[in-house]
């Protein structure tokens, strides 16, 4: 029987599960992915936003050459991490649901079952994207994930959405040379776009290399264009690519299952939990890193998230009582 089992090998995961060890509790991690699977996810090369001490874990240092860390640094950080504290780990497994009370529960996954004393929820946002809910909204060039430009030279492209990812696609693809539409439902680039990219990208669209259309809707997609409603009326834009990079939000029917509950009176829906702790309303049950906000996936990243680790531990430690191996 496990002291506690956590979901999720992202950054928040991952130093939950070393604070754990770090007491004494006896820990394993399933994830339905790689380890750190979102940031696989990641653009090729991206640059993060955080300096490198705001991303460490478990008090291991994150050198790197350059004033932030990249994509392909922050991949190569936590997967040392995760070897040098021998995190036992159980990869390309999927949990489904979650029975029995603290101390004795069952968590179901893909591959069969596991005891756990406790449960650690950290299974961030990534996974589900924000649709536009539109007709045509499925069919292949339409991408929610943006990778690397190159596929997209000399292409039409249209990018949906004006905050930090669609910001750096829409200038990275233009650079590399393909034709970009960027489609802004708000009447400007988003405020909330980092100081550093929204100029560059405000001047690319004032000389014309970028197309935009702001207080603009989709309101369909087709094999080659994309169909918008602006404030002049009607348009079709051609789109041999789109890129919809309009945000993700948390798997709630997962949530659902596993026992934790939304907070009624939060718009977001994040979930209901202890500050002090992080325990849900069922208790033995906790919620680590960007899962803890909800629909607002802005309010937890791994600069502030990863100290829910400590909170969740030391609580742990407290409670738990580890039977020998
Ligand atoms: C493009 C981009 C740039 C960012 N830059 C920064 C930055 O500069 N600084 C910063 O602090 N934050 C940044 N963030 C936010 C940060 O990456 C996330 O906050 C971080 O990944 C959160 O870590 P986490 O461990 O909570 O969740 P995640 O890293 O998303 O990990 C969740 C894990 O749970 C797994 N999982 C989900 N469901 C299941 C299931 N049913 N069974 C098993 N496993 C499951 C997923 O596969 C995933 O590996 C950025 C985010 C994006 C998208």
């Amino acid at each position: 029987m496990l002291d506690v089992l956590i979901i999720g090998a992202g950054p928040v995961g991952l130093a939950c599960a070393l604070e754990a060890q770090r007491k004494g509790l006896r820990v394993t991690i399933v994830e339905k992915g790689a380890l750190v699977n979102s940031i696989i996810g990641y653009p090729t090369n991206m640059e993060f936003f955080s300096t490198p001490e705001l991303l460490e874990i478990g008090g291991y240092p994150f050198p790197v050459s350059h004033y932030k860390p990249l994509r392909e640094d922050a991949l190569d950080y936590y997967q040392r991490v995760a070897r040098s504290e021998n995190i036992p780990l159980r990869l390309y497994e999927r949990v489904l649901s979650l029975r029995g009370e603290q101390g004795n529960f069952t968590v179901t996954t893909d591959k069969g079952e596991i005891q756990t004393r406790n449960v650690i929820v950290a299974t961030g946002f990534y996974d589900l994207p924000n649709p536009l809910d539109v007709p045509g909204e499925d069919l292949p060039h339409v991408k929610h994930y943006y990778k690397e430009p190159y596929e997209h030279v000399g292409q039409h492209v249209v990018v949906i959405g004006a905050k930090n990812s669609s910001a750096k696609a829409a200038l990275q693809l233009t650079r590399a040379g393909a034709q970009v539409t960027l489609v802004v439902r708000g009447p400007e680039v988003s405020p909330s776009v980092k100081y550093w990219i929204r100029p560059d990208l405000v001047n690319r669209i004032a000389e014309g290399r970028i197309t935009a259309h702001f207080n603009t809707c989709v309101t369909a997609i087709t094999p080659e264009a994309v169909e918008v409603r602006t404030p002049d009326g009607p348009l079709t834009i051609p789109a041999q690519f789109v890129y919809a990079l309009t945000g993700y939000h948390p798997d709630e029917a997962l949530l659902g299952r596993l026992g934790v509950e939304p907070d009624p009176q939060d718009e977001a829906r994040a979930p209901l939990f202890d500050p002090a702790t992080h325990e849900t309303t069922q208790p033995g049950v906790f919620v680590a890193g960007t899962v803890c906000g909800g629909r607002a996936t802005s309010r937890w990243f791994i600069e502030n998230g990863r100290h829910h680790a400590q909170l969740i531990a030391a609580h742990l430690a407290g409670h738990a009582v580890s039977l020998p191996r």
